[in-house]
């Protein structure tokens, strides 16, 4: 399909016709795998004050806590142990955790698993960081623009602007890193154009991955009357970047998981094939509360493992512990050599 018709399928058709194009599209790619990722919550104090962010650095109602290098490793371990293949590294944007710190990490983890991809969240940073991290082993990068409306970017980020972000995500691309980033969906101000404008900005950027989740206000952040949108939005914006970019990774995330018990599934039925269950430490997952709700917290990440098992085959996938790079990285790569 070309984007008149994406485009015409979204606006135009029952929501089921668009969820099946979705995965039929999917599938093409990935047949029926669900890549795994372990994800480790290294820090939530941030230096940012998002409105919608519930670890914000405003926030005083949040017990602040970092992860030690040797906590760090020892989850990587056990994640290696348990078969992960990709550790998800995502914290605020901590000073602490500066670029030699960052690069330590990553050959350390790289030591204990050769074969692992690593993947950093850890906000926007200078060229000659994003380099430094690319040579230490960093295979991967997240980092989400949350809306594409420049204004309302602004306004949600206390001043950060949709232009900085995007600058760093071309920035980037320069080191050959697999590119992730994503949004939310019903942020108060946002339109359903927004939804479409989101959509498109994932595909011009070509990214290897893209995190979509639902907004869920917090009660401890300026959002917190703000108005609960239904999950389905989000479920559309998963069909409608799985159209427009079928061979990214996209996760079916936590958050809509938290909106919903079948949240998860729903966006795996619509085009989504990564899940990333928390192996963070248990006693630290609750006070990363990026938003209220929260699942899976009294459990590790392991434990989640076996469930998500299950709830995969509910929509007739199967998990993998595969490395799992974009179909789209690779052949990019296949492409230039
Ligand atoms: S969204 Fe990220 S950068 Fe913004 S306050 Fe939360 S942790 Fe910090």
């Amino acid at each position: 399909m070309n984007a008149a018709d994406i485009l015409k399928l979204y606006k135009n058709s029952e929501n089921d016709a668009l969820i099946a194009a979705a995965d039929e599209v999917c599938r093409n790619v990935y047949g029926s795998k669900v890549y795994l990722r372990g994800l480790i919550e290294f820090s939530n104090i941030c230096n940012i004050d998002c409105l919608y962010c519930g670890i914000r650095k405003s926030n005083k109602e949040v017990k602040r806590y970092r992860l030690s290098e040797d906590e760090i490793i020892d989850t990587v371990s056990s994640g290696t142990k348990y078969g992960f293949k990709t550790f998800v590294l995502q914290g605020g944007e901590d000073p602490y955790f500066t670029t030699p710190v960052l690069c330590g990490l990553v050959e350390k983890i790289k030591k204990i698993n050769p074969e692992a991809a690593v993947t950093l969240s850890a906000g926007i940073r200078s060229c000659e960081s994003y380099r430094l991290l690319k040579e230490a082993g960093c295979d991967r990068y997240l980092l989400r623009f949350e809306t594409s409306d420049p204004e309302l970017h602004k306004y949600l980020r206390n001043g950060v602007t949709l232009n900085e972000r995007l600058k760093a995500l071309d920035n980037l691309r320069k080191y050959d890193y697999e590119v992730g980033s994503g949004f939310m969906v019903g942020l108060p101000g946002e339109t359903e154009e927004t939804r479409i404008q989101n959509a498109l900005l994932c595909r011009d950027y070509n990214f290897d991955m893209v995190g979509i989740g639902p907004f869920i206000p917090h009660p401890s952040t300026p959002l917190a009357d703000a108005l609960q949108m239904p999950l389905e939005l989000a479920i559309r914006s998963v069909a409608l970047v799985r159209l427009f970019l079928p061979e990214a990774n996209i996760p079916a995330t936590t958050a809509a998981g938290s909106l919903s018990s079948a949240g998860r599934e729903r966006m795996l039925a619509a085009g989504a094939n990564v899940l990333m269950p928390n192996i963070t430490p248990v006693k630290y997952k609750k006070d990363y509360e990026l938003y209220p709700g929260k699942i899976c917290l009294d459990e590790s990440g392991f434990e989640c493992a076996g469930c998500l098992e299950g709830r995969v085959l509910s929509v007739n996938k199967f998990i993998t512990y595969e490395r799992g790079d974009s179909a789209g990285f690779l052949h990019g790569k296949s492409a230039v050599s």
